[in-house]
C-alpha cells in the first residue's frame, strides 16, 4: 500500500514538473544574453550617481552646499569647497568624492540638492564592477564624465 502511495506521488510530481516546463517553453523569454545582450534601465532607475553640468555655462551646477553630505547616511559623499585667498568658501567644490561602494541608493543626496534640475543626480549606468574597491571612489573629474549628457 505503502509502495502504490509513494508511486503515485512520484508520478503525480513528474507530470506537474513536465507541466510547469511546458507551460513556460512558448511564453516570452525574460533573461538576457548578457554580455551580448543589454538591459536598458528604466528612465528615473538608480544606477550610479554622477555630478550635472550646466550646459550653459559648461561647468558644474554644484554650488558646493555640502547638503547632499550631510544627509548621506553612509558618509559616501566627500565635499570640500573651493577657498579663496581669505579662506572664504567659494560655490564650486574643490574635491568631490562618492564612493559608490558605500552609497545604499537611497536616493536623499539627489533629494536636497537645492540647485534646480538637480546637481547631483542618479544615472542608467549600472555595470561598475571591479575587482579592488578603492575604485568604487569616484572623484570629481569621473563624476562629471558619467554625469555628461544629463540635464
Ligand atoms: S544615495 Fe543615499 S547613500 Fe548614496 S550617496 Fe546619496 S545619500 Fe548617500
Ligand atoms: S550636489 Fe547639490 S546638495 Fe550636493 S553640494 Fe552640490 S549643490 Fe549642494
Amino acid at each position: 500500500m505503502k509502495l502504490i502511495r509513494k508511486t503515485g506521488q512520484g508520478i503525480y510530481n513528474l507530470l506537474l514538473g513536465m507541466w510547469t516546463t511546458l507551460r513556460y517553453l512558448f511564453s516570452h523569454a525574460i533573461t538576457l544574453q548578457y554580455p551580448k545582450e543589454r538591459w536598458i534601465m528604466p528612465e528615473r532607475s538608480r544606477g550610479v550617481l554622477a555630478l550635472i553640468t550646466d550646459p550653459e555655462t559648461g561647468k558644474l551646477k554644484c554650488i558646493a552646499c555640502e547638503m547632499c553630505m550631510r544627509t548621506c547616511p553612509t558618509a559616501a559623499i566627500n565635499i570640500v569647497p573651493e577657498t579663496d585667498e581669505t579662506g572664504k568658501k567659494q560655490r564650486y567644490p574643490k574635491v568631490f568624492e562618492v564612493d559608490q561602494g558605500i552609497c545604499i541608493f537611497c536616493g536623499l543626496c539627489e533629494e536636497v540638492c537645492p540647485v534646480k534640475g538637480k546637481a547631483i543626480k542618479f544615472v542608467n549606468l549600472y555595470e561598475f564592477s571591479v575587482y579592488d574597491k578603492k575604485k568604487l571612489i569616484y572623484d570629481q573629474k569621473k563624476l562629471a564624465e558619467i554625469g555628461q549628457g544629463y540635464k
